[in-house]
């Protein structure tokens, strides 16, 4: 993928958190604040206008600045964090190979930003099983990326949150790990 397609990639999730802004909204409303969709739908839709599109490390370190100024939230810094580190290794042509190491560092950054590990209920479970799928050269596509986030549903969360539920986090999916399907199948574009 080169830098005019994902540039588009990324303004169109702008649509797509305008379309899921009600259904991440409820779900973090069960778990949480209720204001997840709001977030990413702010963050997303202040792209248009603020990336810089003149090679891709610049696009992506934009993006991630602009979404850690707009999301807010504990997502905010999650997401922003993770594009600009992703700024340093990405290609100006992504390949599979390149979108190998975007999925590891992706996956690294909210570790190390959200001290997170895997099932405690976060969009951590969700990068983290894509990337270690895509290392595995298994085949990655929307439903694969909505059957991690599906799995959040039985976990019970012990960060953010969520975890002042406790064992009533239990039932529903983690709206964090929601969003995570929508951003890695744009990052994926024609692979997924
Ligand atoms: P807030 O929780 O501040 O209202 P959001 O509602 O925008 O922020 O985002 C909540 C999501 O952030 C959760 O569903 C979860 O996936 C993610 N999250 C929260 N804390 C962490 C963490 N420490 N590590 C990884 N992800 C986290
Ligand atoms: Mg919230």
């Amino acid at each position: 993928m080169n830098v005019k397609e994902m540039k588009a990639q990324l303004l169109s999730l702008a649509d797509t958190f305008k379309e899921k802004e009600e259904e991440l909204t409820d779900l973090d409303r069960a778990i949480g604040d209720g204001d997840h969709g709001v977030n990413m739908e702010r963050g997303f839709s202040h792209l248009e206008g603020n990336i810089d599109d003149s090679d891709m490390a610049s696009l992506f370190k934009t993006t991630g600045m602009t979404l850690m100024s707009k999301i807010g939230g504990a997502s905010g810094p999650l997401y922003g964090f993770s594009f600009v580190k992703m700024a340093s290794v990405v290609k100006d042509e992504i390949d599979n190979d390149n979108l190998k190491e975007l999925l590891k560092t992706f996956a690294d950054a909210i570790a190390q930003r959200g001290k997170v590990e895997l099932n405690e209920k976060t969009m951590y479970d969700v990068v983290e099983r894509a990337n270690e799928a895509l290392q595995k050269d298994e085949k990655l596509n929307l439903e694969k990326l909505q059957s991690y986030a599906d799995d959040t549903k039985d976990m019970v969360a012990t960060k953010g949150r969520a975890s002042y539920f406790k064992e009533d986090s239990k039932g529903y999916i983690d709206p964090g790990a929601q969003s995570m399907v929508y951003i890695l199948n744009a990052l994926m574009g024609d692979e997924s």
